[in-house]
């Protein structure tokens, strides 16, 4: 469980990050605040327990409501507005790493595609794992 799977950093470097282990799972997310938060068509998010993710540097929180009713509080550095991770209220214990600012993210692979329903035409992600219209009820 404490092996480096990778470290990560904002585009300006003043946040880096450690980590250790596999992720619990990975998903993709078309919402449309996932869009306005990116910039572009879906954030790619690898979910890890706390302890396994190392946080060095001060990151600002913004909260939203989601449909679910359970705020979703997403980190960014304040100097490049690079996004680090998002929290779930529901999941307390888990971060949802966004993970293009991993170093190494070659070991990427999404095991479900949500909110397909918001999916801009011309954003492609992966046909081939279940895709959902919106959240699925969260594993246990
Ligand atoms: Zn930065
Ligand atoms: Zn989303």
């Amino acid at each position: 469980m404490s092996e480096l799977l990778t470290t990560g950093q904002c585009l300006c470097g003043a946040v880096t990050y450690k980590l250790t282990g596999q992720p619990l799972r990975m998903v993709q997310c078309h919402c449309k605040g996932c869009q306005r938060a990116t910039g572009t068509g879906h954030i790619s998010n690898a979910f890890f327990k706390d302890e396994q993710f190392e946080l060095k540097g001060e990151l600002k929180a913004y909260e939203s409501t989601a449909d679910s009713g359970n705020v979703n509080t997403r980190y960014f550095c304040p100097q490049c507005g690079s996004r680090i991770y998002n929290e779930v209220s529901a999941r307390k214990g888990i971060v949802g790493v966004a993970v293009g600012s991993a170093d190494d993210n070659s070991w990427y692979e999404p095991a479900a595609v949500v909110y397909c329903s918001e999916r801009p035409g011309w954003d492609m992600t992966s046909t081939e794992v279940p895709n959902f219209d919106q959240m699925p009820p969260p594993p246990k």
